[in-house]
């Protein structure tokens, strides 16, 4: 029988980061429905797959519903909550007793609340006395990260989605908008302008195919390409001369280095005739408002770090930037990245400082109340950084929060001794099925999206709340109230005693924000939130004009020409390409690329294997994306059985052969929970984030 709702309450999707409203439908206190919020500046009355099963997926069997530990036998068996907690600090502590505080490190996520993670860094880094902990956000949001600090001052995506709509050419390199961001795709439907779509991709992906152009350049050439645009630009003198002596430094020396990258090489240096190159150039001089989009095929790359400045230096070289549909921007991942960018006291300490800055640590201390010798005076580890201490012994004790390295860390083989080399591993998830979770010593069962409250903050700065409005099962409880018992039964319980409730903890990331290009001290409350449907960073406390006073809907950074370094001014930042350090070879001769492989999955597939309705979307087989040249010279049929082989795994997959590979590479969806065995482990040098996109194999039938 139909459920009649007796009321609505709105909340943000918890999936990407493009931070979609919702209408949840309730009845007696309970989500029973939801439907996209038509007044959410975001989505517009719009919502993906991923999105309308929302509710769906928090129904499973292998919901985590009580605390696990691993007993004598080797298996994960129920204890009581408070079993738990002394196991874990008893655990925890006796590894650091032993082998100093660093011993115990933790890998957190983009998926929890902001408020969240703010709690986690400080109980971890502050009360617990750990220096190592990052996020899952090294493998996917890094890149951007140092990318913009570098040469903007501050780690700050500049757009706002309407840019989307205003631009009359943009430009997506590495980005599947189609696929990993389709409402955001959706805005782009909505342009008015008939607006130019260039696509950069070594793939004809769904995005390419509805671009007006598609430039599908040899992998790993990117940086070499975006350097031959900007020469040429430079070379036919179609750049804002008085916006980059007014509002950059270093424009000279990076004209003197392009130079070098004639339009007539870039068959040989990118595989694209020059002529192509040639109108992507005037297409970029002749737009009035050119945007520069870029995603996962930029920031997961052993040079991602340059490759994302190459796009930065464009935008601020034709005066692309500050003014609407334009921007170099960077559209982020997951429905929380950037706020762990901010927030999470990882990589940043809390509020985008500095752990190395004495005076930022005095100002996070008085903020917060706690002794200034509690916070580190260096930089935690990386990702990969963590995994390396794991391997020589120097971690012992990890924590996993809301991620599943298990299956997404890069050389899967090599990821999985790495964990098994821990004397004590503690996975926090809502699911006790995940890769890392079964491999657990203890599963703390966590509540996820819907059953809990806090904020995400979305790829264009937009902080949206989202609501509990269903209950976690059996005894499964929210992210903030396992970290209220761990500093509980840790003994630093005191230092957080202020912090009860999520809203509690907005309140202190405000204080922690004050003055910094995130500054959110105008945001009153959880309630303005709700009213304004999110509201952007910055939004300071000097704006506000009184209690009833709300923020504009839509902000875009850098309308004034200032960027966040001392002189107020950007950088011209670049660095000679280098090839990667495995390429295909004889043994060897296929590129594996690697992507987002449907609308209707996330990540690995944790939660969004759980819906009905999402399997039906895509394929439950592994298939191997094959070009039709390929699939010729190694006699292959569609939906054949063949290995694919790196040097480092096996992998068995089904052949699918398309056109929308060229020769000589291969594409395996990053969903699949085989797919890292073949992956290849570089980094970016400034980065750390892994290259996923780049590995050589081999296709054998078996
Ligand atoms: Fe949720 Fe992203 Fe889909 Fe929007 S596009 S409904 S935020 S998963």
């Amino acid at each position: 029988a139909s459920i009649k709702p007796d009321g609505t309450t709105t909340s943000v999707c918890g999936f990407c980061s493009t931070g979609c409203g919702l209408e949840l439908h309730m009845k007696d206190g309970k989500a029973v429905n939801l439907s996209p919020s038509v007044d959410w500046p975001v989505n517009l009355g719009m919502a993906c797959p991923k999105g309308w099963e929302s509710l769906t997926v928090l129904k499973a069997n292998d919901r985590a519903t009580a605390p696990l530990l691993k007993g004598a036998d080797g298996k994960l068996a129920p204890v009581s909550w408070d079993d738990a907690m002394k196991t874990f600090c008893e655990r925890f502590q006796d590894i650091q007793a032993k082998h100093g505080n660093d011993s115990v490190a933790f890998l957190s996520t983009g998926q929890i609340a902001t408020e969240e993670m703010f709690f986690l860094g400080a109980l971890a880094k502050f009360g617990m006395g750990m220096l190592h902990g990052d996020g899952n956000t090294r493998q996917c949001m890094a890149t951007a990260v140092v990318a913009y600090k570098e040469s903007f001052g501050f780690d700050a995506p500049p757009f706002t989605y309407a840019d989307f709509e205003e631009s009359d050419v943009l430009v997506f390199v590495g980005s599947n908008l189609c696929i990993a961001h389709p409402i955001m795709w959706e805005r782009v439907l909505r342009n008015p302008h008939q607006p130019k779509i260039i696509v950069i991709d070594p793939r004809r992906t769904e995005t390419a195919v509805a671009a007006t152009h598609h430039l599908p350049l040899k992998p790993k050439t990117d940086l070499a390409l975006l350097y031959t645009i900007a020469n040429v630009l430079i070379e036919n003198d179609w750049i804002d001369t008085n916006y980059i002596a007014n509002h950059t430094v270093g424009f000279d020396d990076f004209r003197q280095y392009v130079a070098e990258y004639r339009l007539e090489d870039s068959l040989e240096n990118c595989g694209l005739p020059s002529a192509d190159v040639m109108e992507v150039v005037k297409a970029i001089h002749e737009g009035q408002r050119v945007s520069f989009w870029w995603t996962m095929g930029v920031n997961q790359s052993h040079q991602g770090v340059r490759t994302a400045q190459a796009i930065i230096n464009l935008a601020m070289m034709t005066g692309n930037i500050g003014r609407p549909g334009t921007g170099a921007n960077s559209v982020t991942g997951q429905c929380n990245a950037m706020g762990s960018r901010l927030f999470s006291n990882t990589t940043n300490l809390l509020g985008g400082h500095d752990f190395r800055n004495a005076d930022h640590r005095q100002k996070i201390a008085d903020t917060l109340n706690i002794p200034v010798g509690n916070i580190p005076t260096e930089n935690s580890w990386s990702y990969d950084g963590i995994m390396e201490g794991i391997r020589r012994g120097d971690i012992r004790g990890l924590w996993v929060i809301a991620t599943n390295p298990a299956h997404s860390w890069i050389h899967q083989k090599e990821a999985h001794e790495t964990l098994s080399k821990l004397d004590f591993l503690v996975v926090q998830d809502m699911y006790h099925s995940t890769e890392t979770a079964v491999r657990a010593d203890l599963v703390l069962p966590a509540a996820g999206w819907g059953e809990k409250e806090g904020t995400f903050i979305n790829s264009e700065r937009r902080i949206g709340l989202h609501k509990k409005v269903v209950p976690a099962p059996g005894q499964a409880l929210a992210d903030f109230q396992i970290f209220r018992l761990v500093s509980h039964y840790w003994g630093c319980g005191s230092l957080f005693e202020n912090w009860k409730t999520p809203e509690d903890v907005f309140q202190a990331m405000k204080q922690c924000s004050q003055g910094q290009p995130c500054d959110i001290t105008g945001i009153r409350d959880y309630r303005m939130l709700d009213d304004a449907r999110g509201v952007q960073w910055p939004t300071r406390q000097d704006e506000s004009t009184g209690d009833d006073w709300m923020p504009a809907q839509q902000r875009r950074l850098f309308e004034d020409g200032q960027y966040f370094h001392a002189d107020g001014k950007a950088r011209f930042i670049f660095e000679p390409p280098q090839a990667p350090n495995e390429e295909p070879s004889e043994d060897f001769p296929l590129r594996l690329l690697t992507g987002r492989g449907t609308a209707a999955q996330w990540h690995t597939q944790t939660k969004t294997s759980k819906s009905a309705v999402l399997r039906t979307l895509y394929s439950t087989t592994l298939l191997i994306d094959v070009s039709p040249d390929d699939a010729a010279a190694l006699q292959l049929l569609p939906h054949d059985k063949v290995l694919v082989q790196s040097a480092r795994g096996e992998i068995e997959a089904r052949v699918n052969i398309t056109g929308s590979v060229q020769s000589g590479h291969v594409f395996l969806p990053m969903h699949n929970e085989l797919t890292n065995r073949l992956t290849f482990p570089q980094f970016d040098s400034y980065s750390r984030q892994p290259s996923y996109k780049n590995a050589a194999v081999r296709i054998v039938k078996p």
